[in-house]
């Protein structure tokens, strides 16, 4: 009896080591609001300024598609598109050597413009600040790697998908590598001119923005947060820099949904639906099924080099696109299309139309997010933590 007890208080004493271990993540995901409904946002980047034609046709196309879709409430889907606002003017940049640029308010950009309007006027569309530029003008202009320079003094519009990726980062000066900081007085101009471009281009202020390869720093987000960004969506974790190989690095996290950084609120987006990768409509799906089994959102990422390049795959891609929303409504019929900012407002304010408050329901989306902390379960699975908290979930689910 006496060896029992013993192995008992060892066993809560094991217990108890991971729990505190893992204190830290297991709080957060506590924190994290729990959704009513499963959600599903598309969240698409790299439109605005760059190649004309490609892009107004595959932004035409989006709308149509999309505009064939609604949920329950009678809303379609939306689609954000983070924005970049500027690609270099080539032949300006041959004449004199400075830096020049081709704002997305010129007319050479109206067909573009016009397609994101029509589907911001149909509830398709909904509007993020990429950035000003897809990279840091300044460093771009001090490489003197030739495909940059090339790219650079190119007639343009360009396709910024095309440069090395790690000059694609905007908050680093990447011509040298590891990158260096940039002077944070120069970050409050940038942001200063790139929230007032967005304003005058949109009529509002960006309220979500997406860092451009999710490489930036504290200093931006307090420059957003001043700008009137209220959120920024992120992978689950900041990187600050590019290594000495190119690749993000400098990393601090894990974020979670709804947890504030520097004066603005994080929003999680892990999840991918890049057709031109080989994701199909099952796999954005089960996606979904993950997240809301977590009583998370799903948001997907993809970009519009999916839908630019040739015709055939274009309409490939469109059609998988078509797909996934006819899939996940048909699976899903109480799911909910939203914005990413109207999410975020939701999760934030604890709106009870997104945010389902019932303790039962949080604690069994507690229990399944802590099966996604892979660490943490392995811990839990060689302590047999894991076989308790499988046995509650199986009792509060009957
Ligand atoms: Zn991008």
């Amino acid at each position: 009896m006496i060896g029992f007890g013993l192995l008992l208080l060892l066993w809560l004493g094991l217990v108890g080591s991971v729990l505190l271990y893992f204190r830290r993540d297991l709080r957060a995901i506590w924190r994290e609001p729990v959704m009513r409904y499963p959600v599903m946002v598309v969240e698409s980047d790299d439109w605005g300024a760059g190649p004309v034609a490609p892009q107004a046709a595959a932004l035409n196309r989006l709308v149509d598609i999309l505009s064939r879709y609604r949920d329950q409430n009678g809303r379609h889907p939306v689609m954000t598109l983070a924005l970049v606002l500027a690609v270099p003017d080539g032949p300006a940049i041959r004449q004199d050597g400075q830096y020049h640029r081709l704002l997305l308010d010129g007319p050479l950009f109206a067909p573009v413009r016009q397609a994101i309007e029509r589907g911001r006027a149909a509830g398709v569309f909904a509007l993020q600040l990429h950035g000003l530029e897809h990279y840091w003008p300044a460093g771009l202009m001090a490489s003197t790697d030739s495909t940059v320079r090339a790219w650079l003094a190119d007639e343009g519009p360009g396709t910024t998908e095309r440069l090395p990726s790690h000059m694609q980062s905007r908050w680093v000066d990447a011509s040298v590598l590891p990158s260096e900081a940039l002077d944070p007085a120069e970050v409050e101009l940038a942001i200063e001119e790139e929230v007032n471009l967005y304003q005058k281009l949109f009529g509002a202020p960006p309220r979500v923005a997406v860092p451009p390869t999710f490489v930036w720093t504290e200093d931006v987000e307090r420059a957003w947060a001043r700008a009137g960004v209220e959120f920024v969506v992120t992978p689950g974790l900041r990187s600050a820099c590019r290594n000495a190989e190119g690749l993000p690095d400098c990393d601090s996290g894990p974020f979670y949904n709804n947890q504030p950084g520097c004066g603005v609120t994080y929003l999680v987006r892990d999840d991918y639906f890049e057709p031109e990768r080989g994701h199909r409509a099952e796999h954005g799906q089960s996606e979904l099924v993950k997240k809301w089994a977590q009583r998370r959102p799903c948001l997907l990422e993809t970009h519009r080099s999916n839908f630019i390049a040739d015709e055939a795959s274009t309409a490939c891609n469109l059609a998988e696109v078509d797909r996934l929303y006819a899939r996940v409504l048909d699976r899903h019929p109480d799911l909910r299309f939203a914005s990413t900012e109207e999410l975020g407002r939701g999760m934030k304010g604890g709106d009870p139309a997104w945010v389902d408050q019932r303790f039962t329901v949080h604690l069994l989306a507690w229990l399944e997010r802590a099966r996604a902390l892979s660490i943490f379960w392995k811990a839990a699975r060689v302590t047999g933590l894991a076989l308790f908290m499988n046995l509650i979930t199986a009792t509060l689910k009957i």
